[in-house]
């Protein structure tokens, strides 16, 4: 099919729920991606955060293959062996206990927000189950995940949304006091704010949540579907900002590009949830599974270091070019975010770089460049001259 009839077909029969780029994908290789007429982009999205081993990779494909031709799906009934060895490599790479899979990560925060409620409910009885979220925060799209959510402009169209969330302001002690209370069981946060404008949280602010979740006992929940499997330089980000969630999500990165999630707990919560209290049918997928294991094992201790290199070298480049639509950049690895000066759409800066042949994601108000972590120095600097080029 050409572009033009895939698009065709998509705005006819798919639900138009998403702001697509005028872009149709047929193949890929490396951060290179290919339209079926054989135009080439340079992809700094990774499908938002998902395809970190890029496009192509022969041993993650073969994995892939040699599962499906094994057994594609048993069901959570029977024993299977790679998210067993996924789930021991999670565990003994974080010093988290063990794991619950699923497939989504709105879903794995759903899962994060049931253990936190039973976890109170358990030791404190009823009414003790609101959960304090941050601002500017993006959760998932599910009902509770939305409720979550801390943006208003989510908070439409679907109600009655779900009780029990509170909203405290980013980076201030204050704040969380004032919106805590005896009624919370926990505390969710992003560590580096995703879909709110990649904002990273403060070392301090992060490192005295911590400590006041520990003297309330509210449970310390981490959602690291962006943030997590490398992306940030580190195979988690908690481990960056030194602490140990008692629970953590995960998705997007995990298994290079299929549907995987789950949630990691710590050892204080390896047991609140028990049989009967949460399932997902696709839940632990072998094949997910054998894709992720090749994931662990490309992202090696000196992988992650590189992955730190990458990123700081893109800002500086970016910064570098001194460009009138673009103010500072942030972020922690090769999860970067560029600040779009007044006057500029971000939106409008993405399309004109997608025509130009660069693929980059917007954020809050600003740009988001989640490119593969195995992205190569050439890669990089094709995709610098373009938005040198294009923005100048
Ligand atoms: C993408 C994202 C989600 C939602 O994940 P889905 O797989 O789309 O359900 C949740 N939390 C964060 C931080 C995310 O970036």
């Amino acid at each position: 099919m050409t572009s033009q009839e895939i698009k065709s077909l998509t705005n006819q029969y798919v639900m138009n729920t998403y702001g697509r780029s005028d872009v149709a994908i047929d193949h890929g290789k490396g951060a290179k991606l290919y339209s079926p007429e054989g135009r080439e982009y340079i992809d700094f999205t990774s499908g938002i955060g998902v395809c970190d081993l890029g496009y192509g990779n022969e041993a993650w494909a073969d994995a892939v293959y040699q599962q499906a031709k094994k057994v594609g799906h048993t069901s959570n009934l029977f024993y299977t062996e790679p998210c067993a060895r996924l789930a021991e490599k999670l565990c003994k790479r974080t010093g988290m206990s063990n794991v619950f899979f699923a497939s989504g990560g709105g879903e794995a925060n759903e899962g994060m927000i049931k253990l936190a409620r039973k976890y109170s409910f358990d030791k404190y009885g009823k009414g003790r189950a609101t959960i304090i979220t941050l601002k500017n925060s993006f959760h998932g799209r599910t009902m509770a995940t939305l409720t979550a959510t801390g943006q208003e402009r989510f908070h439409n169209y679907f109600f009655p949304f779900v009780e029990g969330f509170r909203f405290a302001e980013a980076n201030s002690m204050d704040s969380l006091k004032e919106t805590a209370g005896d009624d919370t069981c926990a505390v969710m946060m992003e560590l580096v704010q995703g879909e709110g404008g990649v904002l990273p949280l403060d070392q301090e602010y992060v490192s005295a949540v911590a400590k006041l979740c520990a003297e309330k006992d509210w449970l310390l929940l981490v959602d690291e579907v962006q943030t997590g499997v490398g992306r940030t330089g580190s195979l988690f980000a908690f481990q960056q900002y030194g602490i140990l969630p008692d629970v953590c999500s995960f998705a997007k990165g995990i298994a290079g590009g299929l549907p995987m999630s789950g949630i990691m707990a710590n050892e204080k919560c390896r047991n609140v949830l028990t049989p009967g209290t949460h399932a997902t049918t696709f839940g632990a997928n072998p094949v997910c599974g054998a894709a992720a294991l090749v994931v662990q094992d490309v992202l090696t201790d000196e992988f992650l270091q590189e992955v730190q290199k990458k990123g700081a070298y893109l800002r500086e480049q970016i910064e570098a070019m001194d460009l009138p639509c673009f103010g500072k950049t942030r972020g922690l690895g090769l999860m970067i975010g560029i600040e779009v000066a007044e006057g500029y759409e971000n939106g409008k800066l993405a399309a004109a770089l997608a025509d130009a042949g660069l693929l980059v994601l917007t954020a809050g108000p600003g740009m988001r460049l989640l490119p593969p972590l195995v992205i190569t120095k050439e890669e990089m600097d094709a995709g610098l001259a373009i938005m040198k080029k294009t923005l100048s």
